[in-house]
Formats: structure tokens, C-alpha cells, sequence
């Protein structure tokens, strides 16, 4: 299927349909076309246009896609990848009744505390590669499991050997030592460990809900880091109603995540602000919650970013074509809104304008659909119908090169 070439170039020929999210080249929001081909020089796009018509001397290896569509690589912008241990009892619990509560998570904690840098940095190159298998080509990753500094910095390092969009997350939750004492945790986290972690992340994000962080504490947070150059997210009204939206948009965060439960003035704080909300229905599906409303998101104007959470007590998956058909069937999102939310949506909640498209310029990050069109990714749940990935344009995945 392909030649020697230099690398990151490569010409993709005849694209069923190809999903740009630049309705300048395309149809709709999506930017759809059919009948494409894309040619990728430098690890960039550089070049679409009709299948067949590929411009003269564009060199790089070929690519025949024979018909099958093209969707940016997934933007995966909220996961918990550093961790140790596992949780299946507490989600066969929950299938028999049981309800999630904040406290699972220091069950991590402590499997995280006793495991080794080796074990830590394992875990995450697997379900990196796991991630990728899907189509997932940026990705997201947060501390949070350590919650002492050197458990966080060690736990943002893993991190950091697999992806620059790292996030400090030392305030998850109040950790056992510091229980009634939740002001000298957060001291704890806007002092030392802060200054500990900072140099080896880009955001800080924190739990803002009933049994983690207050309005408050939250804000105190969100400011400590600022202070250190790291951009806002936040954990918000997960669990229940609460002001962690609020938090999140007059602290200007980039992303407000989870989302599930909100009031009528939440919805319209955030349809109104640039803070990107980001929803998670795998976590919904995991913990039996409710799903977000992410018609009336969209319909208030918010922008809207499709994220897994993956982490091992809440949402265990890294498959953003399966949170795609979540979001389509349970979240009130069409399909196309699902897909931009899994791409463009998700570069939007990174605050990243070379990822999530296929505009000329951007990063020639690409998942080739073993189906005609995008619509496949809901219409056939659960399917592996990544048939090859694509980073700044050379083949990531499978790891043989592939051929179709
Ligand atoms: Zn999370």
C-alpha cells in the first residue's frame, strides 16, 4: 500500500468521506466531503481536494483508503491514565444497587502511593497505546491518584513521556492524612506541591463538588496555578448540583468537565463564556447516573467537547468512537455534533488550534473508518472500525503499517 518516503508526508487517495470540521471545504459544521484526497508533507496537511486529482510531484508514500471515510484523530481531553489497582467490585456493586460516591477514589490512592515508577508508567503507556488503537491521537492526562507531592510530580512525570497536555490534579480529593483538615490540604496543594508539579504540567484542574473541594477552595486552586502559567479546568456538578460551573467560568478555566448536573443560570453562564464544556458519558454509564443534557448545552450556545474520563473507578475506557455513541443516544447530541465534540470540540477544551481538524496547516492527525461514512461510528457501537491511525503523517497504528 505504500513507498519509501520521507517521513510525515503521504498522499491519501480516494476518501469515501472525509471529515474536515472546515466548513470551508466541505459540507456543514463537519466540513464533510466525498470523493477526497488529502496530502500530508512535514507532518501537516497540505494539501485536499477531489480523489484522483492529487497535485503533480506531491511525494510521500500512498496511501489507497479505497473508498472508506477519514475523521481527524480523536482530541481526548480528560483522562486519568497514572494509577495502580483496579475497581470491577465497585462497578459490579453499583450493577447491583450499590450508588458511586467521591470516596472510591482514595481506594487508587493507595494502590497508586505503594506502586513503582515502572508499574505507574506502564499503566499509562498501555492505555496510551489502548487509546490510540481507537483513534485517539491527543490526549489528555492528570494526576490526581498521589496526592503527596512526590506521589503527584512522579505521577505527572509518567505522564509527561506520552503526552505535553498534562494536568495537575493534586486536588482530587482531601487524602486520608489530612481528613477534617481540607484548608491544610489545599495550603499543601497552592505551596509546595504546586511548585513541585507545575514545571511538569500545562493545566490544573480541580474536583469542585460535596466530599472534595468548595467554590473556594476550588477558586484558590485555579488562582495558585494561574500564578504558575498553568491553565484552568475543572471537575464540575458531577455528582449534584453545585457551583463548580460557576467556578469554573468566572475563573475563565478552559473546560468545565462532567457537567451533569446544572441549573438553568449554569447553562447559560456557560453558553455564554469561552469555557468549553466537556462531557463525559462514559462516566454516566459506569457510575448508572444520569446523563448530561447536552442538547440544552448546545442549544444555550456552549461549546461542547466529547471526552472518556478514562480512570479505573468511574469510567474505565479509553474508546471515543463508543463515547461518540453514547453522546448520540443518550446526551441529546446528533451524530455530527458527537463527532465535531470528539475532535474539534476536544482541541477547543485544550485550547489547541493545530488538532481536531483537517484545515491546510493542521497536524496531519488522521483515523481511516472501516465504513463509507462518520454516521458508522454510532451506528455500529462497540465495533472496532479504526482500520488505521495516522499521526502527523506517518502510520501510528496498528503497529505492522496496516493494509486495506
Ligand atoms: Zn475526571
Amino acid at each position: 500500500m505504500s513507498s519509501p518516503a520521507r517521513p510525515g508526508c503521504a498522499v491519501f487517495d480516494n476518501i469515501g468521506c472525509l471529515v474536515t470540521n472546515d466548513p470551508s471545504i466541505g459540507e456543514g459544521r463537519l466540513g464533510c466531503r466525498t470523493g477526497s484526497a488529502l496530502v500530508a508533507v512535514d507532518g501537516r496537511v497540505a494539501w485536499v481536494g477531489d480523489a484522483g486529482r492529487v497535485p503533480e510531484g506531491a511525494g510521500g508514500s500512498r496511501v489507497d483508503v479505497g473508498g472508506r471515510a477519514v475523521v481527524p484523530g480523536f482530541v481526548d481531553s480528560h483522562t486519568h491514565l497514572v494509577f495502580a489497582g483496579e475497581r470491577s467490585r465497585e462497578f459490579a456493586a453499583r450493577s447491583a444497587g450499590g450508588h458511586y460516591q467521591a470516596g472510591g477514589i482514595l481506594a487508587t490512592v493507595s494502590a497508586t502511593r505503594a506502586a513503582s515508577d515502572g508499574e505507574l508508567g506502564a499503566t499509562v503507556s498501555r492505555l496510551v497505546a489502548e487509546a490510540l488503537s481507537s483513534g485517539t491521537t491527543t490526549l489528555e492526562c492528570k494526576s490526581g491518584y498521589g496526592l503527596t507531592i512526590s506521589d503527584e510530580e512522579r505521577s505527572l512525570r509518567a505522564a509527561k513521556e506520552h503526552t505535553e497536555e498534562t494536568t495537575f490534579l493534586g486536588a482530587h480529593i482531601v487524602p486520608p492524612e489530612f481528613a477534617g483538615r481540607p484548608d491544610d490540604y489545599v495550603a499543601l496543594v497552592c505551596s509546595t506541591m504546586l511548585d513541585a508539579c507545575a514545571p511538569h504540567a500545562r493545566w490544573v484542574d480541580v474536583f469542585c463538588e460535596m466530599g472534595a473541594f468548595d467554590a473556594d477552595q476550588a477558586a484558590e486552586v485555579l488562582r495558585a496555578g494561574a500564578r504558575r502559567g498553568l491553565g484552568g479546568r475543572v471537575h464540575a456538578n458531577q455528582l449534584g448540583f453545585g457551583p463548580g460551573a460557576r467556578v469554573a467560568v468566572e475563573t475563565r478555566a478552559a473546560s468545565a468537565d462532567h457537567c451533569t448536573y446544572l441549573s438553568g443560570t449554569d447553562v447559560d453562564l456557560l453558553g455564554a463564556s469561552e469555557t468549553v464544556v466537556t462531557l463525559l458519558p462514559g462516566a454516566e454509564f459506569s457510575t448508572r447516573s444520569p446523563y448530561a443534557d447536552g442538547r440544552r448545552l448546545l442549544d444555550a450556545g456552549a461549546t461542547v467537547a466529547l471526552a472518556s474520563d478514562c480512570n479505573p473507578g468511574t469510567s474505565y475506557t479509553t474508546n471515543m468512537p463508543w463515547c461518540i455513541a453514547l453522546a448520540a443516544r443518550e446526551v441529546g447530541m446528533t451524530v455530527d455534533e458527537a463527532v465535531w465534540a470528539a475532535t474539534l470540540g476536544g482541541a477547543r477544551a485544550l485550547r489547541r488550534d493545530d488538532v481536531g481538524h483537517l484545515s491546510v496547516g493542521a497536524r496531519a492527525d488522521l483515523v481511516v473508518i472501516d465504513a463509507p461514512s462518520h454516521l458508522y461510528l454510532a451506528y455500529r457501537p462497540g465495533v472496532q472500525l479504526v482500520a488505521g491511525v495516522w499521526r502527523g503523517g506517518e502510520p501510528a497504528w496498528p503497529p505492522t503499517g496496516g493494509a486495506f
